[in-house]
């Protein structure tokens, strides 16, 4: 698949009419002949197939729906922001290791909220509680905001917003590819874009319906040319045959574009890079298993080590020798294509 996202279904409700968006968009999908039903909760929709848990979630990911964001309040988002931006929930991606996987549940259909004035009213309220102290939202902790941007642009306006606003700043992740709407917008400086990038062994195996990492890169490119402050996530990063040639490529040919692209006076100074290593909990491997019975994802507890999590959760992390080595190996490739950026962490 491409980065485009094309709903095979689409809900909406009624309540979203009401709203310049969220009428356009149900009058676009209706012309696209997409079915287009409404449904009374974007919390709460039926009617999307799936006899097992792997169909269901297939069908759900090419689920659109179309709905009012109604509480006043954001989540907290420690420690990467101080509070969650919603403005999409899910993504029409199916990586195995999804990190939203465990938190949406069986049917983790796309929800897109037409209210954006409202939802930026809020942020405007949260900042002023702070100011002048700066405030930081995330805008995918529980989405990958771009595929859906195409058809609400709710993401040009929520950078446009932060571009005027001198106390509040904007950060968001992303896989996707399609930028292009974004280059244009008024950011200021104040939101970070970032990538995630893997290499190509993972993301062919893992990252279904998702670009490659050479498109990740392009587009990163392309956003660091057009001034944005600009960061990558490499997660999750595996061991496998071959793993430091296929990581130094990666490096590698993501420095070389940025060079390509960078305005000038740019320095690696600006970047900000996070590294995380692979971990599962034994509730993700078994929902893993369930929605992609045929994973190959390596999840053998006698190859890991167990940690013990803050909520009870103990994860499987690569034993320390291993960890270690994953760690200098980053830190080495750093050092050679990124001599000045910011690691924020390695875990
Ligand atoms: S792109 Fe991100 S949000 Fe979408 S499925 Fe993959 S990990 Fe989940």
């Amino acid at each position: 698949m491409t980065e485009e996202f094309v709903p095979k279904r689409v809900f909406f409700e009624p309540k979203a009419l009401e709203y310049p968006l969220g009428k356009t968009l149900v009058e676009s999908f209706r012309a696209l002949q997409i079915p287009v039903t409404p449904t009374s909760s974007h919390n709460r929709v039926t009617g999307i197939p799936g006899n097992n848990p792997a169909q269901a979630y297939r069908e759900a990911k090419g689920t659109l729906v179309i709905g009012v964001r109604r509480s006043e309040k954001f989540q907290t988002c420690k420690p990467s922001a101080h509070y969650q931006l919603p403005l999409v929930t899910s993504c029409p991606g199916m990586c195995e290791y999804c990190y939203l996987a465990t938190t949406l549940g069986k049917k983790p259909y796309v929800r897109v909220y037409v209210n954006i004035e409202e939802i930026l009213e809020i942020a405007s309220k949260l900042i002023g509680e702070r100011s002048p102290e700066i405030t930081y939202f995330e805008g995918a902790a529980t989405s990958d905001p771009i595929p859906v941007e195409r058809y609400t642009g709710a993401l040009k306006k929520t950078i446009n917003y932060f571009g005027r606003e001198r106390y509040g700043r904007f950060r968001f992740v992303t896989k996707f590819t399609d930028v292009d709407s974004l280059l244009s917008a008024s950011h200021e400086g104040h939101t970070r874009f970032r990538f995630s990038l893997n290499c190509d062994y993972v993301v062919n195996r893992f990252e279904h319906l998702t670009p490659s990492p050479e498109k990740r890169i392009v587009a990163s490119g392309k956003v660091l040319n057009a001034g944005y402050p600009l960061g990558f996530i490499f997660a999750p990063i595996f061991r496998f045959p071959g793993w430091e040639a296929e990581y130094q490529h990666l490096l590698e040919r993501t420095a070389e574009e940025l060079t390509r692209l960078a305005p000038q006076g740019w320095s690696s100074e600006q970047l900000t890079l996070e590294f995380i290593s692979h971990r599962y909990t034994l509730k993700a491997k078994a929902n893993i298993q369930e929605i992609f019975p045929n994973s190959l994802l390596p999840m053998v507890e006698e190859d890991r080590k167990f940690k013990y999590g803050q909520f009870g959760y103990g994860k499987y992390i690569y034993p320390p020798e291993e960890l270690e080595e994953l760690k200098e190996f980053f830190a080495e490739q750093v050092k050679t294509y990124f001599s000045l950026a910011k690691v924020e962490y390695f875990i």
